[in-house]
């Protein structure tokens, strides 16, 4: 099917369009300038961003795929989770083009976006398969048995996301928002000389807290390393604390999500979201995956951040799998579950 895809979640205003599993145009306008003074996504200035953005980023998306609105079959857009604000303006703009060019809906879940986005990269996703989303505001392992009717948590972090704290250390190094591009490229020339704590991997953790997550801890850890050299008047040396602190965090996330796939039988493992886009989860993931016979896929760096084609493939999948669409009064939900994969 061919399938258009709206993406408002955060500060991203995304149009994607795909042909079954065929990737035809992915056009981004992203806010993200105007908040990085701030550290931080503002949601005003986010909302106002996407419904400047939202036609044309529209147009553009049409013109690269050389499609118009009456060609495509469905559209999708993001239902949620995210800012409620940026989510009813990509809503909005979905329901009056299906309106008004006769098209069904479909409200998804960006989450499972994030791992649909894959199979626009590696072809239909083998199920069961284990995925591993690692988000701005998420950090799960879920159990896939089916894309199109709904995934199983298996574990998520109990505090910070894991891109949360890339941002949140990058602060702390001065470095600038987001912050995982920044640490990522300045650990390439760092040493790991200090070992960071591995959060939820103590026996007693490993079985109460099997496939969650923290990372709160080693974010106050890396702070307070970082406060006691410049206490005793000593230079931070950035590349080693960047390199040491990615190392703890895709140390502690490739075991797990490898240890689940070894647990359930499961012999795919899938990564998504904005902190796949990482050097080293991506490097370490497949070299723990190698060892134990896993197939990994990641989608490329640009798939694995917010943008709008990881809808499109989900709508994709779900037109596939004859998923039966929304209506024009389909709601938006900020704190949609990871559970349910259409609104
Ligand atoms: P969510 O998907 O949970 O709603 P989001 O949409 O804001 O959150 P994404 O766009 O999926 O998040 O990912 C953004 C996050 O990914 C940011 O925290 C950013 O720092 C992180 N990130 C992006 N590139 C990298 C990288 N190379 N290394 C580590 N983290 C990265
Ligand atoms: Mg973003
Ligand atoms: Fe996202």
């Amino acid at each position: 099917p061919l399938v258009l895809g709206i993406e408002t979640s955060c500060d991203e205003t995304g149009v994607g369009i795909v042909r079954g599993h065929t990737l035809l145009a992915d056009e981004i306008a992203s806010s993200v300038d105007e908040h990085a003074r701030f550290g931080g996504v503002v949601p005003e200035v986010a909302s106002r961003a996407h419904f400047e953005a939202m036609v044309p980023t529209m147009q553009r998306a049409l013109d690269k795929a050389g499609v118009s609105l009456s060609d495509v079959d469905a559209i999708a857009v993001t239902a949620g989770p995210g800012l409620a604000g940026a989510l009813l303006v990509g809503v909005a703009a979905a329901k009056a083009y299906a309106l008004a060019a006769g098209k069904p809906i479909y409200g998804v879940n960006h989450l499972a976006a994030h791992v649909a986005v894959d199979t626009l990269e590696h072809g239909a996703l083998p199920e069961p398969a284990i995925a591993l989303l690692v988000s701005g505001g998420h950090s799960s392992l879920l159990r896939v048995d089916d894309l199109a009717g709904g995934v199983a948590p298996l574990g998520a972090t109990i505090d910070d996301a894991a891109g949360e704290a890339f941002d949140k250390v990058a602060r702390l190094l001065g470095l600038p928002f987001p912050g995982g591009p920044p640490i990522d490229r300045a650990a390439r020339e760092g040493r790991l000389t200090i070992p960071f704590p591995r959060g939820l991997t103590a026996p007693r953790d490993l079985v109460e807290h099997r496939f969650d997550f923290s990372f709160s801890g080693l974010k106050t850890a890396v702070a307070r390393w970082v406060e006691a050299r410049q206490r005793a008047g000593e230079p931070v040396p950035v590349e080693d604390v960047a390199a040491s602190f990615q190392e703890a965090v895709c140390d502690v996330l490739t075991a797990k999500a490898v240890d689940a796939c070894r647990e359930h039988g499961i012999e795919t493992l899938v990564i998504g979201g904005g902190v796949a886009a990482n050097s080293r989860i991506r490097s370490l993931a497949q070299e723990r995956c190698d060892k134990y016979g896993i197939a990994l896929r990641v989608p490329r760096p640009k798939l694995c951040t917010d943008n709008g084609a990881m809808v499109a493939a989900l709508g994709s999948h779900l037109v596939a799998a004859g998923a039966t669409p929304g209506d024009l009064g389909l709601p938006s939900d900020s704190a949609m579950p990871v559970t349910a994969v259409t609104a």
